[in-house]
């Protein structure tokens, strides 16, 4: 049976893994540079993103732990 909520958030979590890699991929073009404030911002941007990444992996998991599905 298809549960709305896991869907959900099987969407944010492939919706904030893309952010991740987005993320990841803008600071080893800025590392390239010499600017530190720009890298300073793109890395806290891409922990920032990572951080998402985890939390919505977390909750689908503890979703489907408690929901069972
Ligand atoms: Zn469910």
């Amino acid at each position: 049976m298809l549960c709305l909520e896991k869907d959900r958030l099987l969407d944010a979590c492939v919706t904030a893994t893309d952010r991740q890699a987005e993320a990841v991929q803008a600071l080893s073009a800025i590392a390239a540079k010499d600017n530190r404030a720009a890298f300073r911002q793109a890395r806290a941007h891409a922990q920032q993103a990572r951080q998402d990444a985890a939390e919505a992996t977390l909750a689908l998991r503890l979703h489907s732990k408690t929901h069972g599905c």
